[in-house]
């Protein structure tokens, strides 16, 4: 198999350093660079705790990293705002971009599948890399058949920017597509402190727990008269991404169109 060129936009970050190692150890990926503002012009080695047998350049910003590296895949793991210019920059240099980075909004994402669309490229969003998070989402789409009362509780680490998590989200819009709209609750309940019902998607209810020592966690409630069903993925490393991510980068290698979500790229 031909290699795959990857650059890695936030090496230093807890995803980003469990996908410079995946890079760095897939056989048939080749760690072409890496993108961060704080050692322009660095090799990967001089960043603490790397220590790479292969020397991989620095670039301070993605730009002159792609007018200098020839490349097949970004991956980006930063954060919202510069996880999107550099999925739009990535796409005006005909890199395809693998992007875990959450909180990039409708409009977001609605601008970045008329770029794919316009240019034939492929670009694979993913809120969660994690298989079993993809599976949690699909059982509660099939669950949300039978069961239309639903409360999704997300739960993350305490550095965590957005929120809702673009897990509980994507899993709010899978349910929304079996699901409809309804408010949950009595009818004339009132917040006696804002927030206490979490945010409303479509009558559901998302509530976000954030608490240092949790890495990503969310469980789905069910409830119908004398029953109630939960279903709940828990990872408790970055790790537990990196099979995704490998999947995410050798398929989008094949796509000519936008993707949102591991899910529909699995078989
Ligand atoms: P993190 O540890 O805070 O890492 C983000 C890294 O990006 C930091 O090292 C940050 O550096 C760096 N950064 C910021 N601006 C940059 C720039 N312009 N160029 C290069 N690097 C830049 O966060 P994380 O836990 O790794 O998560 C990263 C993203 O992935 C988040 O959006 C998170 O929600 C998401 N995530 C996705 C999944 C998934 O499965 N899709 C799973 C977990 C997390 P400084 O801190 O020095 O600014």
């Amino acid at each position: 198999m031909k290699s795959i060129k990857v650059i890695i936009a936030g090496p230093r970050g807890r995803m980003g350093r469990e996908a410079v190692m995946l890079a760095a150890n897939t056989e048939h990926f080749e760690l072409a660079a890496v993108v961060d503002y704080k050692f322009d012009g660095k090799q990967i080695n001089e960043i603490q705790g790397f220590q790479l047998p292969i020397e991989v350049p620095v670039f301070g910003n993605l730009e002159s990293c792609l007018q200098h590296i020839k490349a097949d895949v970004l991956i980006d793991l930063t954060t919202p705002e510069v996880g999107m210019h550099h999925t739009k920059t990535a796409l005006q240099y005909n890199v395809r971009p693998v992007v875990g980075t959450t909180g990039f909004s409708k409009n977001d994402l609605e601008e970045l599948e008329r770029i794919c669309t316009e240019k034939e490229i492929g670009c694979i969003i993913a809120p969660n890399f994690a298989i079993g998070a993809v599976l949690m989402m699909k059982f509660s789409q099939m669950a949300a058949k039978y069961f239309q009362d639903i409360e999704i509780i997300e739960l993350h680490h305490d550095q965590k920017l957005d929120a809702p998590s673009g897990t509980a989200v994507k899993t709010a819009e899978m349910i929304a597509e079996v699901r409809e709209a309804k408010k949950q609750g009595h009818q004339n309940e009132k917040e006696t402190i804002t927030g206490a019902r979490g945010a409303d998607f479509d009558g559901m209810h998302i509530h976000s727990v954030r608490l240092p020592g949790l890495v990503a966690h969310q469980q789905v409630l069910f409830g119908s008269d004398g029953q109630t069903l939960t279903i709940r993925h828990d990872s408790y490393n970055r790790a537990s991404f990196m099979s995704g991510v490998k999947v995410a980068v050798e398929t989008v290698m094949n796509l000519k169109t936008f993707v949102y979500g591991l899910e529909n790229i699995l078989e």
